[in-house]
């Protein structure tokens, strides 16, 4: 679980763009691989090696132009709650605002890294100017530009060296972590209610309360799991105004917290952009994943339905389509104890270890009769391949030209493990190194 940072600030401050900066690198290898096109507000970056997951909230407000500062207030409010670290962003050219005075205020009292970042300070000219938003009250600030990235190294210095360490997951304890994820009204609590077996979800409203997701261990249907808790306290009074925003921030740590997500869809909405989101965030931070398409009770079926339904979803989770489907109810309870079933069976294949033995005598035979295509008149020669070690399922492949390898071949290697093994609902990588 990595160290989520914020970045906040009024529209137009360039938000967006020092985001894109940070992300750049990484989002293009990932997006590479699979070609789709993502959510653009939300990515991982790394510096001096520490990884931190970076959000940009100014992405979830629509309309800049008629914003309402109360909007922002409360997305600020929520940055403090979720994120371990926040970058407040404000503009060199523009000064200071009323709404960054505002902001600044909210930033005040909080007991977590504030980074003032004076943006747009293109050129030596404008540092001196930067020295007004001193009167912020936050300390130090630091000038950058967003455009052609001067003082970002000593910025990420300073922030990387005040996230906290995050402790290592409890290694002994193997029992399931599922989180429950979707968008609002989706019938997240419904389920939880519905898998832990009473009414107990608990609704509290107190303000800027602040708590890391918290795992409650549940033994329902025969299997024990820990319940990845997000919503366990909201705010009912407050959820109404920036519910999208409001569901990602939760969505984040959960995802981040938990081992499978059960990603739950409101059959009568459809799998919607909102959805795909939590569905790539689930994907990039490598979980497993169980799609649960609920309210099946409130569609009308002919034979077809379930069928179209599935095939809608899994056009739109293109190329990673090998997860699975489950179509429930939390009213009529129907297949809910399939879906933690489900949820169980994905855990264990993400924690699957293949023999190496037994993977090679898979692997190279198929590659031998398909291999990689020659690139630019170059044969490349796999020679051996390997699970590696780690938490979720990665595999090596060592060959003598491992840059001519196209993505199209690494695809076809992950279809064949899939047909193979089981790793429904497990994102999976592949490598190839140099041997
Ligand atoms: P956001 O609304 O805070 O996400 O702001 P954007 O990233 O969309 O940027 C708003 C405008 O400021 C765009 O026209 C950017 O090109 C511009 N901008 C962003 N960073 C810089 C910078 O470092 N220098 C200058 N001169 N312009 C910038
Ligand atoms: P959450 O915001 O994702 O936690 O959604 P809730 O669990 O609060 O459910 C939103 C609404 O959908 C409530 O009115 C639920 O009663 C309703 N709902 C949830 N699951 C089902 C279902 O399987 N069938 C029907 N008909 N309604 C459901």
């Amino acid at each position: 679980m990595s160290n989520i940072v914020a970045i906040v600030g009024r529209p137009n401050v360039g938000k967006s763009t020092f985001f894109n900066r940070l992300i750049q690198k990484r989002e293009a290898i990932v997006d590479a691989v699979s070609g789709v096109t993502r959510d653009r507000h939300y990515g991982k970056s790394d510096w001096n090696g520490k990884e931190f997951s970076l959000i940009d909230t100014g992405g979830y407000v629509v309309g800049s132009d008629d914003i309402f500062e109360a909007e922002i207030d409360r997305q600020v409010e929520l940055a403090i709650e979720e994120a371990d670290a926040i970058m407040f962003m404000v503009d060199v050219e523009s000064g200071i605002t009323g709404m960054d005075e505002e902001v600044a205020n909210l930033l005040r009292r909080v007991n977590k890294p504030v980074f003032l970042v004076v943006n747009k300070v293109d050129a030596a000219n404008r540092l001196h100017d930067a020295a007004e938003f001193y009167s912020l009250g936050l300390g130090e600030y630091y000038p950058i530009s967003g455009i052609n990235g001067s003082g970002s190294g000593e910025l990420l210095d300073a922030l990387v060296a005040a996230l906290p360490e995050k402790e290592e997951e409890d290694e002994e304890d193997e029992l399931p972590r599922f989180a429950v994820v979707g968008r609002p009204n989706a019938g997240k609590s419904s389920l939880i209610n519905a898998l832990i077996g009473e009414d107990r979800y608990i609704v509290t409203d107190i303000a800027g309360t602040t708590r890391d997701a918290i795992d409650t261990k549940y033994n329902r249907f025969g299997f024990d799991f820990n319940l990845v808790d997000t919503a366990g306290i909201r705010r009912k009074a407050k959820v109404k105004e920036n519910l999208e925003f409001y569901s990602v921030m939760r969505s984040i740590r959960a995802i981040e917290h938990s081992d499978v997500c059960l990603l739950v869809v409101d059959a009568t909405r459809g799998f919607d952009g909102q959805v795909q989101n939590i569905f790539w965030l689930a994907e990039k931070n490598s979980k497993g994943i169980v799609i649960l398409v609920n309210k099946w009770d409130l569609v009308e079926k002919d034979t077809q339905t379930t069928k179209a339904f599935e095939k809608h979803i899994r056009e739109q989770i293109a190329p990673f389509t090998d997860v699975p489907i489950v179509f429930i109810s939390t009213v009529t309870k129907q297949r809910i104890f399939k879906a933690i079933e489900t949820a169980v069976d994905v855990f264990k294949s993400r924690s699957r270890k293949i023999q190496t033995s037994k993977f090679n005598d898979l692997m190279l035979p198929i590659i031998e009769h398909t291999p990689p295509p020659a690139y630019k008149g170059k044969f490349v020669k796999i020679k051996y391949c390997m699970q590696l070690p780690t938490k979720t399922p990665q595999f090596v492949f060592f060959c003598n030209l491992p840059q001519y390898i196209r993505d199209p071949y690494k695809r076809f290697i992950e279809n064949k493990l899939r047909e193979h093994f089981d790793f429904s609902g497990v994102p999976i990588k592949v490598y190839f190194r140099k041997k």
